[in-house]
């Protein structure tokens, strides 16, 4: 075996392999309707958004779909919508726009331990953390990988709370036959660039209330629902029309796009499952998941070196990774009022947090490159030991 970039030998990628690549139409299918939208001199929240939004309902299988600018705008609007006050419970172990949307609306996070395997907020430990102060809980369906939605259907019914989703991982996801989409209160898709369906910048509310509906619709155009008399405090949260184009192309690619990762998903899942010290989320039987990430849990015993320093070494191959989620939200500066609190209830989001490490998957991506890496994975472990004591590799 050749040696591993790290210890001098011939990096596996001449040029960066990226984490991520947006599955995009060609420009073609565009075009059109471009021209159009140029012509009619319309270029926000107006046609193709409406469009939009009915392919999505369609695809999804949900009553009503609101596109806006962003999830995070979307779920800062939908907590205005619902008029939540007190308490919200969430995963500390997220990508940090989930917890921002809580901070902008004044209320408290909560955050609740995952469980080891899934990644996912533990029912469990929800149902013991409500309180009178609690309004809503908000799951994440992480990596694409749907959260165990009904039973926080359940849990919130029994409670008189609400329930809703940062979905931005989850478009095609579903549970059965159900969409992620069509669960809780309403649920809050992203379609920024590294997600599933991409509309440029964009994000899209599913929700069966049509009350709420009306809300988000007022609510992305600063609260005014056409009279001029705003009801709630609105923010400029419109998708616009170009992006919506791109959208309703997008939307026909999404299973394309599910299947093609789901195949790349594969190879890694033969490659490296045979390797000590590696572990891959664990999916229920009745889960479809979409592949936004692909994240490896390293044991640093077992495999026999840390998570830091496995990324380190891709890094010399030209391998891009991230280190999603770390750290957990509770441990960074924004949150800092939130650590003495919460820190010693967070074992297994410290844990899993800790050892986590995401590696490149987009659907353009080659079967050979997939094989790629997974080569340069098993040959940095085949070296292990010396890749752990090269002194350029150390990890402060
Ligand atoms: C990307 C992401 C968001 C934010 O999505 P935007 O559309 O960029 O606002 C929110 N939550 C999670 C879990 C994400 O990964």
């Amino acid at each position: 075996m050749d040696k591993p970039a790290i210890l001098g030998g011939k990096p596996v990628f001449e040029k960066l392999l990226p984490i991520t690549r947006p599955y995009l139409p060609g420009y073609d299918k565009i075009e059109q309707n471009t021209k159009e939208m140029f012509a009619s001199g319309i270029i926000t929240n107006d046609k193709y958004v409406r469009q939009f939004e009915a392919s999505a309902q369609n695809y999804l299988g949900a009553k009503n779909c609101v596109a806006v600018s962003s999830c995070t705008s979307g779920l800062m609007l939908s907590q205005k919508a619902m008029k939540l006050t007190g308490e919200v419970i969430l995963p500390s172990f997220t990508f940090f726009a989930t917890g921002h949307s809580i901070l902008w609306n004044n209320l408290k996070p909560v955050f609740v331990d995952i469980d080891p395997e899934t990644y996912h907020l533990d029912p469990k430990l929800v149902n013991e953390a409500i309180t009178e102060k609690t309004c809503a809980i908000l799951p994440v369906h992480i990596y694409g990988c749907p959260a165990p939605a009904t039973e926080f259907e359940e849990i919130a019914e029994d409670h008189k709370i609400k329930l809703f989703f940062d979905s931005a991982h989850a478009f095609g996801a579903k549970i059965g036959k159900r969409h992620v989409g069509t669960f809780g209160d309403v649920e809050v898709f992203s379609c920024s660039p590294t997600k599933l369906m991409v509309t440029g910048e964009g994000g899209l509310c599913a929700t069966k209330d049509d009350e709420l509906k009306r809300k988000l619709s007022a609510g992305r155009n600063y609260g005014d629902s056409g009279s001029y008399d705003c009801e709630l405090l609105g923010l400029n949260a419109r998708m616009g029309e170009f992006n919506a184009i791109l959208g309703i192309e997008t939307i026909k690619l999404t299973e394309e796009n599910i299947e093609k990762r789901a195949k790349l998903f594969e190879i890694y899942r033969r490659e490296l499952s045979r390797l000590p010290g590696i572990r891959f989320q664990k999916v229920a039987a009745n889960m479809r998941v979409t592949h936004k990430d692909v994240p490896l849990y390293i044991d640093s015993e077992e495999f026999g070196l840390s998570r830091d320093h496995l990324q380190k070494a891709l890094d010399r191959e030209n391998i891009m990774t991230k280190k999603y989620f770390y750290p957990p939200l509770h441990r960074q500066m924004l949150y800092k009022e939130y650590f003495e609190e919460f820190d010693k209830k967070l074992p297994e989001t410290n844990r899993v947090s800790g050892n986590i490490l995401s590696i490149p998957l987009y659907s353009a991506m080659s079967e050979e490159e997939a094989r790629l890496v997974a080569d340069a994975i098993k040959r940095i472990h085949e070296h292990r030991d010396s890749v752990k004591n090269e002194k350029s590799s150390s990890i402060h």
